[in-house]
């Protein structure tokens, strides 16, 4: 068939609508969707045949019902890559606890109850039950913080990078930030602290040097226009080797003298010391504030493990001030975020984190423990198309926390006769829920870390069905 008689063939909308294949989508997308995207598709082959286009349509289609089956199978396509850019569950199988593209920390189960309870009605987001008269957004999750770190006040916005730009903005706009050099960061691409520190109408001083900036050289940069110093955790990288900045507590010492406020961007915000596990370098929120740390910020969905939020504490006064910018409105949470705060909150209060937030217990896993579940699971598979063997690795914390913490696990390497590596991970990426994997030298690799439970069974399902 030359490509002109196959334009001739081409079957009108009309018979591809009656195609059983696509009557399926019709029941499911209504009929309209189905005809715009079928007059798509017939769009696009018309403009292949006419090679206005490279050809995608193969040379073995001979007939009209062979086009019909290649547009059928187009449509397929799209319905099925419009689905999965819809959000849902996956499978994190990567081992990173805190996958910023796999939605950082899972909810503890207190957290998905309190949710769901929070959105089957109305709920008192703004209304006191005490008085029967207006309350305050957030009044929960400020007493619990207050009760848990002893903090003076708590204003809770959408995410770590709008806490430091309302921050900034109501407490140095037209003024300068002071900022050392060495902390200067930028966290996943899109936030880049200059970049925040300009859009907040904040003009950056730039103290010291990238390796060493002393306290004498904050001293010296103090003047009339200083409004704020930050001090950034740089949570996803290190310097080493000749380096000094100074003590959070002399910093403190020096802000408080001089009355200008010091803010501490801490990020990765954990309230638990993780030393024992191997994460060093990641200060706690209670350390900041026993250092006296008058403001300071960090993100939900971090180290803390709860839902995606920006958590402010500070003095009173401060926070007083923040929540009066016009801004916080733009910045303020919903109801969904307030009820899981708390739940996670809740968790801490308990003394109960590190088993019920999942991110935490994750973090916790010993290898042996580990170790154990992987030699159960290599077993459970029956696949005789594949081979498992269990390999020594490390599991990355993520989240941009903690880069150079190792914590020690056994991974699980699936080889496959039939597919290479590549492939493996693409059919465990198509699965029903998705298995996101990672490769390493042409290695398909498992950590069950990052996997619950109840999901081991469902990655068991997905390797049964690789033949
Ligand atoms: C992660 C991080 C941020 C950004 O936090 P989001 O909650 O993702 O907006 C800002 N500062 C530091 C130091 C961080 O580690």
């Amino acid at each position: 068939m030359t490509p002109e008689q196959k334009l001739r063939s081409l079957p009108s909308i009309d018979t591809l609508l009656r195609r059983d294949g696509i009557q399926r989508f019709i029941a499911q997308e209504g009929r309209d969707s189905v005809r715009d995207r079928l007059r798509e598709a017939l769009d696009a082959m018309r403009a292949e045949l006419r090679q206005e286009v490279p050809a995608q349509i193969t040379t073995r289609v001979t007939n009209t019902e062979e086009l019909a089956v290649e547009i059928e199978q187009r449509l397929v396509n799209s319905f099925a890559q419009r689905q999965q850019a819809l959000t849902q569950r996956v499978i994190n199988a990567t081992g990173v606890v805190l996958h910023t593209n796999l939605g950082r920390a899972p909810l503890s189960q207190a957290a998905i109850q309190a949710i769901t309870k929070a959105a089957s009605g109305y709920c008192n987001l703004e209304y006191d039950l005490t008085t029967g008269a207006r309350g305050k957004r957030g009044s929960g999750v400020e007493a619990m913080l207050r009760d848990l770190l002893g903090s003076e006040a708590v204003a809770v916005v959408n995410n770590c990078a709008a806490a430091v730009y309302l921050t900034l903005n109501t407490l140095a706009e037209g003024g300068e930030v002071l900022v050392s050099r060495g902390e200067l960061i930028e966290i996943g691409g899109s936030f880049r602290l200059p970049d925040v520190i300009a859009k907040s109408g904040a003009r950056i001083r730039e103290i010291g040097t990238t390796n060493r900036t002393r306290l004498s050289d904050f001293a010296e940069a103090i003047n009339e226009n200083t409004k704020i110093i930050l001090r950034s955790h740089p949570s996803n990288y290190r310097i080493i080797g000749f380096t000094e900045r100074p003590s959070l507590a002399e910093l403190t010492r020096l802000a408080r003298e001089r009355n200008i406020p010091l803010f501490e961007d801490l990020g990765s915000g954990a309230l638990l010391n993780l030393s024992a596990i191997g994460i060093h370098d990641e200060p706690t929120v209670q350390h900041s504030l026993q250092a006296g740390v008058p403001l300071l910020a960090f993100s939900g969905d971090k180290l803390l493990g709860g839902p995606q939020a920006g958590i402010i504490l500070g003095q009173k006064e401060l926070i007083e001030r923040i929540k009066r910018n016009p801004m916080m409105r733009a910045f303020r949470v919903d109801k969904l975020i307030f009820s899981a705060l708390e739940a996670t909150l809740a968790a801490y209060a308990n003394g109960n984190a590190r088993l019920a937030l999942p991110a935490l217990a994750a973090l916790h896993a010993t290898k042996d423990e580990i170790a154990r579940r992987a030699r159960r699971f290599l077993r459970r598979v029956r696949n005789n198309n594949l081979k498992l063997q269990l390999l020594e690795g490390n599991s990355v914390v993520g989240g941009g926390s903690a880069p150079d913490a190792a914590l020690p696990t056994k991974l699980i390497s699936v080889t496959s006769a039939s597919l290479s590596a590549t492939e493996v991970e693409e059919r465990l990426r198509q699965a029903v829920p998705p298995i996101i994997a990672r490769i390493e030298e042409d290695k398909l690799l498992l950590d069950l870390r990052t996997v619950s439970r109840t999901e081991e069974k469902e990655l068991v399902g997905a390797l049964e069905q690789l033949k």
